[in-house]
């Protein structure tokens, strides 16, 4: 099976599942995991943050973040696609008690401008404006990434209006390796910072929420009591960390995979397919003649694996468990279903 589901699906090679076996470990919630710690430090410093914390996922990282950052009855403005509001289960109103005030951003990249029409004077009329998500690279944006200038305009904008910034990086690591931007410059514009290891990384679990000493503290008791404390983590840290400093620059070719496949597919009949639209590892076409449920059937049938996410939209990721031969693969099986 060639699987372009996700970048999910990834799973931990020989060397991780080595580094995760002999990983030194501890409890840390008595004291502190030394492998825990060696991955917070390694995250925090990247990022140019004071502290960092582990957690199992990144909807707790983006969920605790929201959490430290807001009170009930506060609210947040993101994107109508961010995953912290489409894809998190209700969390925001359910464990942080915030509404969610939504932009319609170009492929979920909203400008300085698209804030200022939503934010809302300070009075009692209104809910206070505490903190702006953005997600980068975009997940339901087809893997578009923020220019930076349009990044530092929405910090400006927050910083006059005190209100902070949360990014949600769970594939900033993508950003970095098809830019050359450093994870620290995008994150300077950011309070907290997640970023996720399951994905294109490929560790089996994790995910780090990083910022300033004084919100990390609160992070660190929601931790506990949203149930992420965990004892003998440096085993999953270590693929974690395996995956940090091996595994980032390899991003690029994942991105030219990508690449390759939106170009083997343009030219087809009965596929639309924006090659400029390409920028990292997601690449998101309309099938224009059969529904995606239709076209995700005959793929899975040459044993390749899409995901339908649209009523005639179809994502393919692409991942450190596909290789350039499983791309000219697929794309053979394209041109057999659609000629
Ligand atoms: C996958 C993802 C997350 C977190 O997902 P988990 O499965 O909880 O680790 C958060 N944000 C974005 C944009 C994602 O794609």
């Amino acid at each position: 099976m060639i699987d372009l589901r996700s970048d999910t699906v990834t799973k931990p090679g020989d060397a991780m599942r080595q580094a995760m076996a002999n990983a030194i470990v501890g409890d840390d919630i008595l004291e502190h995991d030394p492998t825990v710690e060696k991955l917070e430090t390694a995250v925090a410093q990247l990022l140019g943050k004071e502290a960092a914390l582990f957690m199992p996922s990144g909807i707790m990282t983006n969920q605790i973040a929201l959490r430290c950052h807001t009170q009930p009855g506060d609210e947040i403005i993101l994107d109508s696609q961010a995953h912290i509001y489409y894809y998190e289960a209700g969390g925001p109103a359910a464990l942080s008690g915030v509404s969610c005030n939504l932009i319609d951003g170009d492929r979920m990249r909203f400008t300085a401008e698209q804030v200022k029409t939503v934010l809302r004077p300070v009075n009692q009329h209104f809910a206070p404006t505490k903190l702006i998500c953005i997600e980068n690279t975009t997940n339901r944006g087809g893997g578009a990434i923020w220019p930076l200038e349009q990044i530092k305009e929405v910090h400006d904008l927050a910083r006059e209006n005190n209100i902070a910034m949360h990014l949600d990086g769970a594939r900033l690591w993508n950003a970095t390796a098809e830019t050359g931007i450093s994870e620290k410059d995008y994150s300077q514009y950011f309070d907290t910072i997640s970023v996720c290891f399951s994905k294109g990384l490929g560790a089996p679990v994790g995910s780090v929420l990083a910022g300033p000493e004084a919100i990390m503290e609160k992070a660190h008791r929601f931790r506990r009591m949203f149930g992420g404390a965990m004892r003998q983590s440096g085993i999953i840290a270590a693929g974690a960390l395996f995956a940090l400093e091996n595994n980032r620059d390899r991003l690029k070719q994942d991105h030219a995979n990508a690449k390759k496949l939106a170009d083997g597919i343009a030219n087809l009949p009965g596929v639309k397919v924006e090659i400029q639209s390409v920028q990292t590892n997601i690449l998101c076409f309309d099938v224009t003649t059969m529904p995606a449920t239709e076209m995700v059937k005959k793929l899975k049938a040459h044993n390749i694996a899409m995901l339908n996410i649209g009523p005639q939209t179809v994502r393919a990721v692409t991942n450190l468990g596909v290789t350039e031969n499983d791309i000219e693969t697929t794309i053979k099986v394209f041109m057999e279903i659609l000629n």
